[in-house]
């Protein structure tokens, strides 16, 4: 028969799955003798059970009755007596905390003639009686029976009214109360159609019932939803003795934090409300003491409080909280657990205690959550504004930080303005055309387009805080504005974004610029604070934990610089489409694309080689002794050309005009190229491997650019090391030629120049299925694999990158996947793949490294995803390269911890 019911001295904290967090903390500290009033667990498997057969499973009932007659004995009192009644509270409990979303009930137990007792118990203390009991009425009605909380809180105004002009509760006295009483059981009559339960067995039924069926609660779903807790859980239901802390001026409620969870600072914090329930409490009505204000009040409880919290804390050794009541002078403990905290905090707490020494280095590691790091560094709406702002739109927070600025609708505009004043670039969605009005903004905003689109990409790249797809924004360009539930921004009006959360502002909040950011620019004031000190004691135990190399994705000697001082081993990937846009490279990369005849064609690649060839000499300076994986082109031509639409009516409006001449012949021409380019599907269209194959000198010419940047670099002393990446490559066949064509024009180079490389590789992404699954034999002309995991996700799913932001947050409320499977991993599809093409590859090629470079790189659940399947290093974007680092150092210590196991 399963046990359904545990009484606290049976369980411990590591029961969370079977008494839920509450429960198993319940337990827990009744076996460390701490001052817990007595009561016992329903089982989540109970709830299950329940929810299921929509019925007390069998054995439930009389179990729960065994154990409440114990906690009868042990209290010496009995439920419902007339006498010395046993009140009981009835308090819902999940394995994860979720705050106030299901159900709770107090005072369970009153009726017309315990009622009596209660008085008799508090020393003839009618008033306070009265008001338990209405309370109760007001409690079990709304939760359990589902009455309107209006049908009471209005009969409760009107008493109050009567009283006189501004009567609190407080002012009403005990005729009042009871008068208040009578008015509620009516209440309860009208809406439930018999009288209230005198029975309190029957009460304690239908109360736990309910705190069942509140797991299924809309609130409850909402929550879970959102904090992806799993929706087969159930809650366990604890029925706890009551005690009173509305019992005078000597009784009181609160909460308290064994270190203040907003700074981490080692030292108690909390909250205390004098003769009040803890409902009091959460429903904000009156204005809570500081913690130590406690003191004073009652030096005995107060001294006990600290005693208990310091107990906990070194017990569950991390920072504890705690509710607890104080009944007439005497403490009792209601609940405790392990504290949520800021990211800030986390840090501090975990460096702290590893000093204190009450947990181990790796234990601190794992404290900290990686991605929560980023938090740290980046500017911060300020916590008032943010507290009291209403947000006008929200969409996906593709790249952190807030950003303040006015709207701008172009890249142009962008550009022109951004040096002067701080812009927010607003578009439908950006290409790499924008590329050059992104870099000047403070902050991005789309309303099309997923956390993988160009903009969000681009934008966690540069480190520049973007919201993207907020898809209730409508662009007119006509009027130069965007209109947001209602709300109109015109051009040059004030926005804030929050890319933490997705949320859009209008008018500019105030921000400020966190501590971490300034002590690592070199700030020495900032570096004194300890939040410096416990950062770098963290993140080298991680180092030293960690088996994958991390390397970042940066395409400008700038970012490269940047990348390598946050700890960069390399880069993994080095777009070179944006070294094809500035505009006397478009009017190259134009002319390559035009080119009628192999002499065209040849005078743009001259053309490109050496703006080419000088990026890549900066970028080699910066990684200098570290590889750099350089990718030949990728994107389709057709994003170098102007759009075809704006051309179109460009042209035709030219043509309304009647305009003649060399400008609309030119255009005309442009527009029947870009007609020629158009493809349907130009993400599997000409790109990657093909435009190599189908424009042989465009990938010849950046090998040249490479190689000779590379040779002058050695020549000048330096140590470059170069990894040449072939993009989209879905046969063997295709890499195989492609090396056979563009090995020799390495070669020459080196010949010529009388220059050996001490590393040149040469490999592939693997972005495609078919690429994953015939890693085999591509291993066999490959040095090196790269996961494309952006394409890989793209082609394995079959949902395109750029417009996924359409459908996926309704695929993640509906939990048709667990989580976006382009911001983590999806183990089981493209996971599957990849560790597929890791072990066949490998047999394919037993020195083949192996690399991920997709946007995956910097996401904390992949990183330890990627070291499973034993890959060699992650690549994410410059300002990621910490939290990889991290998670890096985490999935390594999580190893050992599980080896151990
Ligand atoms: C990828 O597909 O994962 C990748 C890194 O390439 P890109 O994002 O440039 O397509
Ligand atoms: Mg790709």
């Amino acid at each position: 028969m399963t046990k359904y019911v545990y009484d606290f001295s049976e369980g411990n904290r590591d029961m969370k799955d079977l008494l839920g967090g509450k429960g198993a903390n319940l337990a827990e500290m009744t076996n460390m003798s701490l001052h817990v009033p007595p009561g016992f667990t329903i089982t989540t498997e109970a709830c299950l059970a329940y929810l299921r057969e929509d019925a007390y499973p069998a054995g439930l009932e009389p179990e729960v009755e065994e154990h409440l007659q114990q906690l009868e004995s042990a209290m010496g009192k009995r439920l419902g007596d007339s006498d010395d009644p046993l009140l009981v509270s009835v308090r819902s409990g999940a394995k994860f905390s979720m705050p106030g979303m299901m159900d709770t009930v107090l005072n369970l137990g009153l009726g017309d003639a315990s009622i009596q007792g209660l008085a008799k118990q508090s020393d003839g203390d009618w008033r306070f009686a009265w008001d338990a009991y209405r309370r109760f009425i007001q409690m079990f009605g709304k939760i359990v029976m589902g009455i309107p909380g209006e049908a009471f809180e209005d009969r409760l105004e009107e008493a109050k009214h009567r009283k006189g002009p501004n009567a609190q509760d407080t002012d009403l006295d005990a005729d009042d109360l009871q008068a208040l009483v009578e008015t509620f059981q009516g209440v309860y009559r009208d809406h439930v159609g018999s009288d209230f339960p005198a029975d309190p067995r029957e009460q304690l039924r239908l109360a736990i019932e309910a705190v069942f069926g509140s797991w299924n609660g809309k609130r409850a779903r909402d929550y879970r939803r959102q904090n992806k807790i799993s929706d087969d859980l159930g809650t366990a239901v604890n029925v706890v003795a009551m005690v009173f802390g509305n019992r005078g001026m000597d009784s009181g409620t609160g909460v308290a934090f064994t270190r203040n969870p907003a700074d981490g600072e080692r030292k108690p914090y909390g909250d205390y409300l004098p003769n009040a329930q803890g409902e009091d409490v959460v429903a904000g009505i009156r204005i809570t003491l500081r913690l130590e204000e406690l003191e004073p009040l009652d030096q005995k409880s107060y001294g006990e409080l600290l005693q208990t919290m310091d107990t906990l804390e070194r017990h569950y050794r991390d920072m504890c909280d705690i509710e607890f009541t104080i009944e007439k002078g005497t403490l009792w403990i209601l609940q405790t657990r392990v504290g949520k905290r800021t990211a800030f905090a986390e840090w501090i707490m975990a460096s702290d205690m590893l000093d204190e020494g009450l947990i181990t280095d790796d234990e601190a590691l794992l404290r900290v959550d990686a991605n929560r790091l980023i938090e740290l560094f980046k500017p911060v709406i300020e916590q008032a504004a943010k507290a009291t702002e209403r947000p006008i739109a929200q969409g996906l927070n593709a790249s952190p930080g807030a950003a303040k600025g006015r709207v701008v609708f172009s890249a142009d505009e962008a550009e022109d303005l951004g040096a002067a004043q701080p812009v927010i670039l607003v578009r439908r969605e950006t290409t790499p055309d924008d590329y050059h009005g992104m870099i000047r903004s403070q902050g991005i905003l789309t309303s099309a387009g997923g956390t993988n689109s160009h903009a969000a990409v681009v934008a966690r790249g540069e480190g520049i805080p973007a919201v993207c797809g907020a898809d209730t924004i409508r662009i007119d360009m006509s009027t130069r504005s965007f209109v947001a539930n209602g709300t109109v921004v015109g051009e040059g009006d004030p926005i804030t974004i929050d890319g933490f959360d997705g949320k859009v502002y209008l008018g500019e909040l105030p921000l400020e610029e966190p501590p971490l950011a300034r002590a690592v620019r070199g700030d020495e004031d900032a570096r004194k604070e300890k939040i410096w000190k416990a950062f770098n004691g963290l993140m080298a135990a991680a180092d030293h934990r960690r088996r994958l190399r991390v390397r970042a994705n940066a395409d400008t000697p700038d970012q490269a610089r940047n990348a390598r001082e946050r700890g960069a081993e390399g880069i993994g990937l080095c777009r070179t489409e944006h070294m094809f846009l500035g505009e006397e490279r478009v009017l190259a990369v134009r002319k390559m694309i035009f080119a009628s005849n192999a002499e065209e064609e040849e005078d743009a690649y001259e053309a490109l080689l050496p703006l080419q060839k000088g990026d890549f000499i900066g970028i080699f300076e910066a990684m200098d002794g570290l590889p750099v994986t350089v990718r030949l082109l990728d994107p389709p031509l057709h994003e170098f050309l102007p759009d075809q639409v704006d051309l179109a009516v460009k042209v035709a409006r030219m043509d309304e005009r009647h305009e003649y001449g060399p400008e609309i012949e030119e255009q005309k021409t442009l527009l029947g190229k870009v007609g020629e380019l158009h493809e349907t599907n130009p993400m599997l269209g000409l790109r990657g491997v093909r435009l190599g194959i189908v424009k042989p000198g465009l990938y010849a010419m950046q090998v040249r650019a490479i190689i000779e940047a590379a040779v002058e670099v050695k020549k000048a002393g330096g140590d470059p090391r170069v990894e040449i990446m072939i993009p989209l490559v879905a046969a063997r066949e295709e890499l195989r030629q492609m090396r056979e064509e563009l090995e020799p024009v390495a070669r020459e180079i080196l010949d010529r120049e009388g220059v050996e490389l001490d590393h040149l590789e040469w490999g592939t992404m693997i972005e495609l299925p078919r690429a994953a699954v015939t890693s085999e034999e591509i291993a066999e002309v490959a040095d090196f694999f790269s996961f494309g995991t952006n394409d890989l996700t793209q082609t394995a799913f079959g949902f395109s990158r750029d417009d996924v932001g359409k459908f996926m947050a309704m695929y993640e409320q509906r939990r048709l996947l667990p989580t976006n499977p382009f911001v983590s991993i999806d183990r089981p599809g493209t996971g599957r793949l990849m560790r597929i093409s890791a072990e066949e590859g490998r047999r394919g090629n037993a020195s083949l490294h192996l690399g991920i470079c997709g946007e995956h790189g910097g996401d904390p659940a992949s990183v330890v995803f990627c070291h499973e399947i034993g890959l060699d290093y992650v690549s994410c974007s410059p300002f990621r390269v910490e939290t990889a680092r991290l998670a890096a150092g985490q999935a390594a210590v999580g190893d050992a911890e599980s080896a151990s196991k």
